[in-house]
Order: C-alpha cells, then sequence, then structure tokens
C-alpha cells in the first residue's frame, strides 16, 4: 500500500482543541516545531502537539483520534536516534513531559512513576532513599521513562544487571481505543493472563500508550572499582572478554574501544591514559558491590590483567575513576574531527562472534572508504559503529548508508540482530525483513492489527516503511544545525 498526501485532521483536531483548550493543544509555533523532529533530525509536519497533563487527557485523545483515524505518536524528551518519535504520517504529538511525578517506595523497593519522569532524577531519587534504579542509557540527563520503556533502553550497566524491561513491574495506560488499562500493579509476581506488560516494553509506542509505570529497584551497591586495560590487538581485547567472563568475573560495566575510538579520545581530544602505549584498543571496566565482592574481583582481573593486557591501571579513589572514564565519554564528540555526520548503529553480535565482528568492521571501513570508530558494551556484544561522513558530500553519504545495508546483513549472518537499544522505528525499519523472517513479521502485524486496528499508534513505525517512504520528510533549519541529513525515499 502507498500511502497518500498527508490528510489534515482539521474537524478532530478542533474538537481536540474545544475538549482540552489552549494550554494542552499548541497547534502552531516554536513548541509544536520542536516536536515535529527527534534526535533522529527528521522531520514531519503534523496537525496538533498536545501536552497531557493527566491521564484522563490521554483518554480524551486517543478516544477523539479513534474516531477520526488520527494517527497519534507518543513523545518523551525526543531523544530517539531512530525517528521512533517523529510523526512521520502527520496527526497529533501526545507529548508526556508536564506528567513527571515519581515516588520512592522504599519498604517496597519501587518507584511508581509517570512516563514523563526523567530517567537521571528517577536514579537521583532512588539513590537518596539508598536504592538503585540500574539502567543507564548515555542520554539519562534528559531522556524519558515512558520514551525507555517504549524503546526497551539500554546503557552501560547492562553487563550485569539487563535492560529497562528488567526492571519494569507494571504498566498502566491506555489502549490506542481510548481504554484504561494496568498490566500488573505494585506486586513482583503475576500469573494472571497474557503478560501484555512485556509486549508493551520495547514496541516503540505503536502498542499502548503508558501513562504509570512501578519499577523495581535494587539496594544502592556499597561501592566501585574501575579499572582500564590496553591491548596488543582488538582482536586480543576482544578474546580477553570471553575469558574474563569465563572465570566467572561479573563486572557491572565493560566497555570496548576499538583503535579508531581510542584515537579520537587520545589524538583528537587529548585524554592519555598510557603514555607509554597510546593509540591502543582498551577496555573499561567496573565493579560495584560489597567490599568482599569487590576484593575477589580485583583478584580475578589481576591475574587476567597479567595473561592479556599490555598495560593496566585502576582507579583508588572516585576522582581517579572519573579520570579513567573520560577517555570513553570524550571519544564520542571528537569523532566528528572524522566526518560532521554520523550514523550511529547499535548491533549486537553473541559473544563467540566478536572477533569475526571486529575483523568485518575492519573490511567494512576499507570497503567503503569511511572510518567507523566502534565502542560498546562488550559484556553483551551490542556495539555502537559511528559510521562518519560530511553531510555536504552526496557520494560519501550514499557510501555511508551502503555500508550501513553491509553492516546489518553481516550482524545477521553473525548470528546477532540489527539494534540492541536504540529501536527500529524509521531508520532501521528498511532491515526488518533482514532481522525477521516472513513468518515472525506477521505475528507481529497481527498483534498490533489485535491492539490497534485503526492503525493510530505512531504508524509508519517498526515494519511499515514500505508503506510510507513515498512521503518526504520536510526540509527544516535546526537551531543547531542549519542541514539536517534527510533519508532519500
Ligand atoms: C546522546 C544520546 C545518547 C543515547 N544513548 C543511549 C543509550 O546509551 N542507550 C539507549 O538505549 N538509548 C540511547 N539513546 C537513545 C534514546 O535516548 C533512547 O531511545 C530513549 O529511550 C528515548 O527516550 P525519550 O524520552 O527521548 O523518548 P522519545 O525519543 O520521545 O520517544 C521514543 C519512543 O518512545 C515512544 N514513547 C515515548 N513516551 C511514550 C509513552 N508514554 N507511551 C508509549 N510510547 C512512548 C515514542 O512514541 C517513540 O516511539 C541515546 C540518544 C542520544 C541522543
Amino acid at each position: 500500500m502507498i500511502v497518500t498526501k498527508r490528510k489534515s485532521y482539521k474537524k478532530a483536531t478542533e474538537r481536540l482543541f474545544e475538549s482540552l483548550g489552549d494550554r494542552k493543544v499548541i497547534l502552531k509555533g516554536d513548541q509544536k516545531f520542536m516536536a515535529s523532529f527527534d534526535s533522529s533530525k527528521l522531520s514531519f509536519e503534523y496537525d496538533a502537539l498536545i501536552r497531557a497533563r493527566a491521564d484522563k487527557d490521554v483518554g480524551i485523545v486517543l478516544k477523539l483520534a479513534n474516531e477520526y483515524k488520527v494517527p497519534v505518536t507518543a513523545r518523551g524528551a525526543g531523544t530517539s536516534l531512530t525517528g521512533s518519535a517523529s510523526p512521520v504520517i502527520g496527526g497529533w504529538v501526545l507529548d508526556f513531559s508536564r506528567m513527571n511525578r515519581i515516588t520512592i517506595k522504599k519498604e517496597k523497593a519501587m518507584a511508581v512513576v509517570q512516563p514523563g519522569a526523567v530517567v537521571g532524577v528517577i536514579q537521583e531519587a532512588a539513590e537518596a532513599k539508598g536504592l538503585f534504579y540500574p539502567p543507564d542509557p548515555s542520554s539519562l540527563k534528559y531522556c524519558t521513562i515512558g520514551g525507555n520503556i517504549a524503546c526497551n533502553a539500554g546503557g552501560m550497566r547492562c553487563a550485569k544487571y539487563g535492560v529497562t524491561r528488567d526492571f519494569v513491574l507494571a504498566l498502566e495506560g491506555y489502549l490506542p481505543n481510548g481504554e484504561k488499562v494496568s498490566w500488573g500493579g505494585e506486586y513482583k509476581k503475576f500469573a494472571t493472563g497474557y503478560n501484555i506488560r512485556d509486549l508493551w516494553i520495547g514496541s516503540e509506542g505503536t502498542l499502548g500508550v503508558v501513562t504509570k509505570a512501578v519499577l523495581r529497584l535494587l539496594p544502592k551497591p556499597e561501592s566501585r572499582w574501575t579499572c582500564v586495560a590496553a591491548f596488543e590487538t582488538e582482536r586480543k581485547a576482544l578474546s580477553s572478554v570471553k575469558a574474563l567472563l569465563g572465570e566467572g568475573a561479573t563486572p557491572s560495566i565493560l566497555e570496548y574501544l576499538d583503535e579508531n575510538s581510542v584515537y579520537c579520545a587520545e589524538d583528537i581530544a587529548g585524554v592519555r591514559l598510557f603514555k607509554e602505549v597510546g593509540g591502543k584498543p582498551l577496555l573499561l571496566i567496573e565493579f560495584d558491590g560489597s567490599r568482599d565482592e569487590l576484593k575477589s574481583a580485583k583478584r580475578i582481573v589481576a591475574k587476567w590483567a597479567k595473561q592479556w593486557a599490555l598495560a593496566f591501571k585502576d582507579a583508588r579513589t572516585e576522582k581517579a575513576a572519573e579520570n579513567l572514564w573520560e577517555v570513553r565519554r570524550k571519544c564520542s564528540g571528537a569523532m566528528f574531527a572524522m566526518g560532521d555526520a554520523k550514523i550511529n548503529e547499535d548491533i549486537v553480535v553473541p559473544l563467540e562472534s566478536q572477533l569475526k565482528f571486529s575483523d568485518f568492521v575492519r573490511r567494512l571501513q576499507k570497503r567503503w572508504n569511511l572510518p567507523m570508530p566502534t565502542f560498546g558494551h562488550a559484556a553483551d556484544g551490542n556495539f555502537h559503529v559511528n559510521i562518519m561522513f560530511h553531510r555536504e558530500d552526496k557520494e560519501e553519504m550514499h557510501r555511508a548508508e551502503g555500508a550501513v545495508s553491509d553492516l546489518m546483513k553481516k550482524v545477521v549472518a553473525l548470528g546477532g540482530t540489527i539494534s540492541g537499544e536504540h529501536g527500529i522505528g524509521l531508520a532501521k525499519s528498511p532491515f526488518m525483513r533482514v532481522a525477521r523472517n516472513e513468518a515472525e513479521i506477521a505475528a507481529m502485524r497481527a498483534i498490533k492489527k489485535a491492539l490497534d486496528p485503526n492503525g493510530i499508534l505512531n504508524p509508519g513505525k517498526l515494519f511499515d516503511v514500505f508503506e510510507v517512504w513515498s512521503r518526504k520528510p520536510v526540509k527544516v533549519a535546526l537551531p543547531w544545525d542549519k542541514k539536517p541529513i534527510l533519508r532519500k525515499d
């Protein structure tokens, strides 16, 4: 099916405005424009921005949307890197930034939160009560729990603690037809019918809209220990990961930086950890837990480092730990010296395929003649391949797209998958058929049809790209970026 030109939802929008008023429904201006795109920088025209303040607003919006078949895109902070929060076929954007209440229930070790609560703020609120919310996407200062749940966000601490899904006990929200539902409650066990909570998690706002979540919290770890090791080669660094995990070590963080990423941090950003062996691939490792647990971790790591590492350093103080982190923090921004645009992929490969994957990335860079600094979460095989190019240079941009296509096919061939944490959205939907077979896509579509028969929730995402790709993104000049990257039809 080819979608025709964007419809105007004039009548529906008038009724929406009558129901919610001008404080909640914004029809023009900067605020509305800023919600026309997310961090993918794909911007689309749409009819109304809705600033929800209470659950019942959401019910009203969805009931009307269903009646008039208006597309609705839920929105947290708009940090999605895939276009999942961009309103690709127009309609309404339902913004949750005003619904951001957080209640920490210490005796239950739970947080009850509204979807617009910022993840970093939830973490701080938990820590203030001696508790701990582990999922830590790098965007945590801005992104919301609603967006994290919808994308099943990950982060560095996944190595030990897992992803957002592992901390969601219950969800409350609305079906696309505007009926209120809750999947679970403030309890840790439920065996009461289908687990639709888990279907909503990672569904990128296509199956339901979250208005409340109950999160599991852990006791705050007593202390942490950070160390970094440099290796002769990338192969050696990655082989050592398997060896370390094989020794029974359970690092909370195990970050890998390839030679290109280290070059960015050291030669461009000027952070040098090892004067004697600069430029070598690194592993940045952190353990947390009780003092006894850290003692045993230190023993395992000392033996391991002797066998595998070219150089090794650990941090005795919090400040020293922060210094070790500099290299990882600075490499990402420094990459822009290699090109003013980056496609940041977040593929996953199983542990046993990591060496083949690293060899492949080297070949990929040669084949497409583009730098691709790669770093990531080595313990769970979730690597960020950063394909750098110059946006002015059309030919370079085509090469970058060619490289993405090769990468997607290869990770699937290596037994991995095309996204570990950012999700599919628009950017990766052309590759859903690489990652999923026809039967799997048909099953997903059947679920979508059953829960959202009118197809109003975030249409055009996940597997619908073929249906909407005929619509051109609108060219916009962003305040910080005069020339956004626009995908071709
Ligand atoms: C600098 C940077 C670093 C990042 N690092 C990481 C990282 O380490 N790990 C990681 O996983 N991601 C990372 N991301 C990606 C992004 O931050 C995550 O995908 C995050 O989960 C998006 O949250 P958000 O609040 O911005 O959601 P948005 O971008 O607004 O929306 C994302 C999706 O969630 C849906 N949604 C939002 N609210 C609701 C709701 N209430 N109900 C239903 N659906 C909803 C939207 O429709 C959309 O599909 C990074 C992004 C940036 C820009």
